[in-house]
């Protein structure tokens, strides 16, 4: 089937995680190939895609809500509009039925072939949403990345973990790890076009194996810190089970491997991790936390929070607390339990009612605002090396960046400085960021 989009305008709207942002770069990089091209607003599309992302009902509800206010645009002109990723794998059928204006529905395992799904003239909707265990290769030719000097680069997708209250198993399926071969050429092509950073990405990177070598992450990371030319390597999300000394000591060992690791927690008390079903305690976490502490202490450990899972007591929420106190995160992405579909956590009650997931949410967020300020003050003074990736937002004439530890920084700058590394001299700070001027 040739695939031909010549003079289609494509507008891709994305929610939720990395993994959505590098699949939108990849679905934007197979478009253009067939010959469309970017539309700055989906007013200005003739194809209108939405990414979206189920793990909360908070982020399918403003999903939902996006999706509605497409309806306009579908009378105006024949438009195709699209649903893609966690929620088009987890709704499929449903979706047509909630949102008659939608098209096709492509899940995760089809992006390869969404161009020609596009290209090709049908009656009616189109739903391709079946799984594939088998790794599909996007490379970086067929990648429009937004970044000229930091890319994604995917090495695995899926989770065989069925975490209680996780519908990542469902929405992205079983895990399925890109050959290493492929990851390193992908790195090797980004060296040498210039990018200075990458992120390694997967559901449950920790739990990455070679098909042909059964090399683990640990060989992979090895061998990614071997390639001449890139910087800043991080790599997300590790599962605090799986993470290993190894890791660690390779993080401690290479320069080129940055000083931040996102471990999600999820909850302080055992007894709530058991019913997660997780796979490690209360203590197991803090004694990971303490060997990469011990070995890198100026690592920046990052961690998710869930409040308000069933069962929760305020005992065990005091748990969660006192982990944040004592492992002094850089900072936590927290979040109030909700049911999600499919889930064995969706079996039981949700018992802690909606007023005290609330409150513990706040207090939660209100401690670690606390935490982050005090640790923000202790790099007053300091120089921090920063990759700028532009104009600051809030902050007209003045640039934005992150530090190694994934710090926001702004500061001020004689020079434009924008996809450069440069070293800032941090003059202030909020909980949330850094503030500084560039030493040029
Ligand atoms: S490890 Fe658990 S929380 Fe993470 S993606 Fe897998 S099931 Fe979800």
């Amino acid at each position: 089937m040739p695939v031909n989009l010549e003079g289609c305008r494509f507008f891709i709207k994305t929610f939720g995680c990395q993994m959505n942002e590098n699949d939108s770069e990849h679905v934007a990089g197979l478009l253009i190939r067939a010959g469309a091209g970017k539309a700055p607003s989906p007013e200005e599309s003739d194809i209108i895609l939405v990414n979206t992302c189920a793990v909360r009902k908070k982020s399918e509800e403003k999903i939902d809500s996006f999706l509605g206010r497409l309806s306009p645009l579908k009378k105006d002109r024949d438009r195709v509009i699209g649903v893609l990723g966690c929620v088009a794998q987890l709704r499929r059928g449903e979706l047509f039925k909630k949102r008659p204006e939608i098209d096709i529905i492509v899940g995760p395992d089809h992006y390869h072939e969404l161009a020609s799904l596009l290209s090709q003239k049908r009656e009616g909707k189109l739903l391709k949403t079946s799984w594939n265990r088998v790794w599909h290769e996007i490379g970086s030719a067929e990648t429009f990345r937004k970044s000229r000097v930091s890319a994604y680069v995917p090495i695995m997708e899926g989770c065989d973990n069925f975490c209680a209250y996780c519908v990542v198993p469902f929405s992205r399926g079983r895990e399925k790890c890109r050959p290493a071969a492929k990851v390193l050429a992908e790195v090797q092509d980004l060296a040498g076009n210039g990018y200075k950073e990458v992120q390694l990405l997967g559901q449950n990177v920790t739990s990455y194996r070679d098909q042909e070598t059964g090399e683990d992450f640990a060989g992979l990371l090895r061998k990614v810190s071997g390639v001449e030319g890139i910087e800043w390597i991080r790599f997300i999300t590790s599962h605090p089970k799986d993470i290993s000394p190894e890791i660690a000591r390779i993080m401690a060992d290479r320069p080129n491997i940055c000083r931040q690791l996102h471990l999600p927690l999820q909850s302080g008390s055992t007894a709530v991790l058991e019913r997660m079903n997780r796979g490690y305690s209360r203590e197991d976490y803090l004694e990971k936390a303490a060997l990469f502490k011990g070995l890198m202490p100026d690592i920046a450990l990052s961690t998710d929070v869930i409040v308000g899972f069933p069962g929760e007591t305020e005992a065990d929420f005091e748990e969660t607390l006192s982990v944040l106190k004592k492992v002094e995160f850089a900072n936590i992405f927290s979040f109030r339990y909700s049911p999600r579909p499919r889930t064995a956590a969706a079996r039981i009650a949700d018992d802690v009612p909606l007023g005290i997931k609330r409150k513990r949410l706040i207090i939660l967020q209100e401690v670690q605002k606390e935490i982050q300020l005090a640790r923000n003050r202790t790099f007053i003074g300091k120089t921090f090396q920063v990759l700028c990736s532009g104009e600051s937002q809030k902050d007209a004439g003045r640039y934005s960046g992150r530090s190694e530890g994934f710090q926001v920084v702004n500061f001020g700058s004689p020079r434009d400085v924008r996809d450069r590394f440069v070293d800032v001299l941090i003059t202030g700070c909020g909980p949330y960021s850094l503030h500084g001027k560039a030493l040029l």
